[in-house]
């Protein structure tokens, strides 16, 4: 007789990376395309001499460094094997089978995939025409089954930034009893007058609102995707309950010590954060020459809509030996990589002859 899984899980669908090797340019998993400092080569080399030893389970050095420099108690600072897992344990601390999981669509597509695995149903709440948050549409759309709400900000993949106004103004508005989620993953590419999400959570926290905490990650701007680490800044209710269901030793040594190493390097991440934004922009301005809509972004991505037409764009891309990401008949998402890079995909763009209408 076959081992009885979860008859829910039969018609889940695994999540689907966005690499599909081989390929030479691989603009869909917004990495970064810079080399690590080599200060933060060495302090990765140096910890895996320790790997018969099991990490500092809380990883205390990490917190803490974070904590003082988000000028926040230490008890506020959580650290997880990725941002993913950090969604994935928020939504195990939430929701029992059932309960809602609230989110704009499109964006981050483990949201989802995450409120299915834990038995949760999924809520997915349409972006407005210009592919921004609707803020007021998913404030109307917070039901009582609504346990947990994820706001990405910048979202992933259309790049829009909300206003603050705007997010202090939803955030004052949900219930206290439903957490809001303030994904930051791509925060450290945000130009301008954004909203800072630890300062907006602060806010809410003083006026005794303990609902809002933020994600970041180390696998963006600080180039350590493959090192798993992310964290989470919350009210101490919110991350005392995060560390009941984490797994134990999620954090490698490794990736701590290679955490540390890159705040240490922060002129290094600001400067490659610096040249991803100005290539973003170039390369926005380039398309919009060659004749494609590309709404602003916040994120080290672009958003191409192009409809009924995005996976025939991917594999036109794909001809051209570049990866990019199609989600359905929305759009494609297109990773900002080196300078080079990017002109190999303004090339493919402009060789693109769309499908008559
Ligand atoms: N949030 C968003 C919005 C993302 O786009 C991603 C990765 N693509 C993550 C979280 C997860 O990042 P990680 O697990 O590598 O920290």
């Amino acid at each position: 007789m076959p081992v009885r899984f979860r008859a829910d899980l039969a018609a889940l669908p695994s999540y689907a990376p966005g690499t599909m090797p081989p390929v030479e340019i691989n603009l869909a998993s917004n990495e970064v395309p810079a080399e690590l400092p080599e200060s933060v080569l060495k302090a990765i080399n140096d910890a895996a001499t320790s790997s018969g030893r099991y990490p500092d389970p809380s990883s205390s050095a990490l917190v803490a460094r974070l904590a003082d420099r988000l000028d926040v108690d230490p008890h506020n600072v959580a650290v997880g094997c990725g941002s993913v897992t950090l969604c994935h344990d928020m939504v195990q601390a939430t929701c029992t089978a059932g309960e809602a999981v609230l989110f704009p669509w499109v964006s981050f597509e483990a949201y989802p995939v995450i409120a299915r695995i834990v038995g949760a149903t999924p809520q997915a709440v349409p972006l407005a025409e210009d592919w921004s948050l609707d803020l007021p549409g998913m404030l109307a759309a917070v039901g009582p089954m609504t346990r947990i709400v994820f706001l990405c900000t910048p979202n992933n993949p259309t790049g829009a930034q909300p206003e603050t106004a705007a997010l202090r103004e939803f955030l004052a508005a949900v219930p206290p009893s439903v957490l809001v989620i303030l994904d930051e993953a791509y925060r450290e590419f945000v130009v301008g007058n954004a909203p800072d999400g630890v300062a907006l959570a602060r806010e809410q926290w003083s006026q005794g609102r303990d609902n809002v905490a933020v994600l970041r990650t180390f696998s963006k701007a600080h180039g350590l995707a493959g090192l798993r680490l992310g964290y989470l800044i919350g009210p101490e209710t919110v991350t005392a309950t995060l560390g009941k269901v984490q797994v134990p030793f999620g954090v490698s040594s490794v990736a701590q010590a290679a955490a540390l190493a890159s705040l240490d390097a922060e002129d290094e991440v600001a400067e490659r954060c610096r040249t991803i934004v100005r290539e973003r922009e170039r390369v926005r301005r380039l398309l919009g020459d060659a004749g494609h809509q590309v709404p602003p972004s916040q994120g080290n991505f672009l958003w191409l809509p192009f409809g009924d037409d995005s996976a025939q764009f991917a594999a036109h891309c794909r001809d051209s030996g570049i990866a990019v990401r199609a989600f359905g008949a929305a759009g494609v998402r297109v990773t900002i990589g080196t300078t080079a890079e990017n002109d190999a995909f303004v090339a493919a763009a402009r060789s693109y002859e769309q499908r008559p209408a």
